[in-house]
């Protein structure tokens, strides 16, 4: 404690910018102006309101739109009944442009919004039960919990009443309301699938079991995109509020408030250690905990999305929404779906999609408009896409991203179908490094950066792989890097290919991730990808893939050669050494030259091939990157 207590007085010595501006002015002073605001205009409205206050409310001025505003609403758990969800759409329809942004965080945004309007918007969804308190800067924000919970086989604890005591202790609560450092996100799963990204968030609680017992294992210090580290807890459910109340009090008592940019709970604990922040909680409780048991979510909520029988006999039918651009029509249609079908709720899920809950027979809904819409985007591709906001609705956006998402997934549906019920690929895409898009843990991740190319600033993406949700969750690794918005397609098709070529009957990406593409380096498999984006054209027959040699190999070096091995053989339809092993070719003669055996091949390129599998170690490559360099020369000429 007396170390938690010192890190934090020697941290917060010099405040920043936002914490000044919190001790001149109060959210709730902010909330009261509200309606001064909708009578004097948007002028009115002083900058640190603008910018700051009015964000506790959800309203987020959005200056690409001038003069209009994004309205966040709270969903919790992404549970929306019949009467919110028809004044949602309505809502949408008459002051927004029947635009709606379904989130990452299982809620909902609504967009151009004048500021005339929003005190009527915000006493409609009161109205209903819905707010949008909190819903931005330093809150607890929505929280997130499995959007079947209380309804699928796989769901242990029904977790709806946990969160909705997590959320009475701070919902509107002038204790909290902009009190902690910075945002915090909360997860709380209940099943054995994990639907909600329940690693990825400030505080997790995940469904475990020890002793007999169901319960709670907890998780602390994720952000969108990373992955929260064991706290090495068990908690029963009836303790996960008390215990989400302490880890409240000392964050906002002791976390951090001089940098921005370094203030999330998750830098408290790595500087003060999770063992003595933990202990800083019990303390402040006054109850030890368990140490934690068997955690039991480790599945990725299975591969057929697309409807989902319940306990009760009804179905979970899934709507693909693609890069969560929804509207209030559509929303309001989805009701109709409900009134007509049976008498469920809307559940929106963190892949930016929804659930339609309590439907008798999922067949007789497939004719309604809503599903017409979006049945030809139900593809692997689509299915698991995410995409934040981006340049169009979001001031720190770097691409449009939602747009590319789309591109990307519509080229790739059209070029190598494959259909949901096959195989499952989540592509997700952030516009920048913030990461609301969650790209971190997608299979495929995408972030939008800026970069020199020929000497001029362009924007594009760099690219991760390898983001994990069975099991205990993993962060994806970086892939390739800088490439522009127009190159996307070229080189994630060639992982694609390998994926589709290679895959299991059913098999996801993530579990051919953890088969195949895990065992070769993120090297190798950035080399395949370049190298096959070189040659598709002009010698499409020398396509590299990904075959058992390569793989579990020791060294780059080793990677190198089994690599170059391969290639010499697609070159020129025979083996360059009887063995396909590095340390057992010393007493073989040196392979013939490809241009030998097969005209076509050039002299660069030949000399590239040669140069992978040399005998002499001393002219042989050591890593990949010199060998991209010398492919740059074969084929730009530089
Ligand atoms: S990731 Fe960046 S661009 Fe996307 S919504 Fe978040 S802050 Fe905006």
């Amino acid at each position: 404690m007396e170390r938690l207590i010192k890190i934090s007085e020697e941290k917060n010595k010099r405040l920043n910018k936002i914490e000044q501006l919190k001790e001149r002015y109060s959210a709730e002073e902010a909330f009261e102006r509200i309606k001064i605001y909708a009578q004097k205009g948007f002028s009115s409205i002083p900058e640190h309101d603008l910018n700051f206050f009015l964000k506790n409310f959800g309203i987020f001025y959005r200056p690409s739109t001038p003069e209009r505003f994004m309205i966040r609403v709270r969903v919790p758990g992404g549970r929306l009944k019949k009467e919110q969800a028809i004044e949602i759409g309505r809502i949408a329809r008459e002051f927004g442009r029947d635009y709606i942004d379904i989130t990452t965080r299982m809620q909902v945004e609504l967009r151009y919004i004048r500021i005339e309007d929003i005190p009527v918007i915000l006493e409609r969804l009161e109205s209903v039960g819905i707010t949008t308190y909190q819903t931005g800067v330093d809150n607890f924000r929505n929280i997130v919990q499995d959007p079947l919970d209380g309804l699928s086989f796989d769901n242990v604890i029904t977790t709806w009443d946990i969160l909705q005591k997590i959320q009475s202790i701070f919902l509107k609560n002038p204790e909290w309301l902009c009190k902690l450092p910075r945002k915090f996100n909360i997860s709380i799963n209940g099943s054995f699938s994990n639907r909600c990204n329940a690693f990825g968030h400030d505080l997790c609680f995940v469904l475990a079991e020890k002793n007999g017992i169901f319960g709670f294992n907890v998780y602390l210090g994720g952000k969108v995109g990373e992955v929260a580290k064991p706290a090495d807890l068990f908690l029963t459910g009836d303790l996960v509020p008390t215990f989400f109340e302490g880890v409240g009090k000392i964050y906002r008592k002791y976390g951090f408030r001089d940098s921005r940019n370094r203030n999330r709970i998750k830098y408290l604990i790595d500087a003060v250690g999770m063992k003595e922040f933990i202990n800083a909680v019990e303390n402040e409780i006054g109850i030890e905990f368990q140490k934690s048991g068997r955690t039991l979510t480790e599945l990725d909520g299975g591969d057929h999305p697309e409807k989902i029988q319940l306990k009760d006999g009804s179905f979970a039918v899934h709507v693909v929404v693609p890069a969560g651009i929804f509207s209030g029509s559509d929303l309001l249609e989805a009701v109709r779906i409900i009134e007509e079908n049976g008498n469920g709720e809307i559940r929106f899920t963190v892949e930016q999609n929804f659930y339609i809950t309590g439907i008798k027979d999922p067949e007789s809904i497939k004719d309604y408009p809503l599903f017409k819409k979006y049945r030809n985007r139900s593809t692997a591709y689509f299915t698991n896409l995410t995409a934040c906001a981006g340049t169009e609705h979001c001031p720190f956006g770097i691409i449009p991203n939602k747009p590319d998402a789309i591109k990307l997934a519509d080229y790739l549906s059209e070029k190598y179908p494959l259909d949901s019920s096959e195989g499952k690929i989540r592509m997700y895409w952030s516009a920048c490094q913030k990461g609301c898009g969650i790209h971190g843990m997608g299979d495929l991740g995408f972030v939008g950066v800026k970069f020199k190319k020929d000497g001029k600033v362009v924007t594009g993406v760099d690219i991760y792989y390898g983001g994990t949700v069975i099991g205990e969750s993993t962060e994806g690794k970086l892939l390739l890097r800088s490439i522009p918005l127009d190159q996307i397609s070229s080189y994630i098709e060639q992982i694609v290919k390998i994926y589709i070529e290679l895959k299991k009957e059913k098999e996801s990406f993530e579990k051919f991730y953890k088969r195949v593409l895990s065992r070769i380096s993120k090297e190798a498999l950035r080399f395949i990808i370049i190298f096959n984006n070189l040659i598709k054209n002009d010698y499409p027959q020398l396509s590299l893939t990904v075959n058992s040699s390569v793989l579990n190999r020791s060294s780059e070096e080793e990677e190198i050669f089994t690599l170059g091995f391969q290639l010499y053989r697609r070159a020129t339809g025979k083996n360059p050494y009887s063995r396909n092993n590095i340390l057992e070719i010393y007493d073989q003669p040196e392979p013939e030259r490809p241009s030998k055996l097969n005209p076509y091949i050039p002299k660069k390129l030949e000399s590239v091939i040669l140069r992978m599998i040399t005998k002499d170690n001393k002219k042989r490559y050591r890593v990949f990157t010199e060998i991209e360099e010398d492919l740059k020369e074969v084929f730009y000429g530089k």
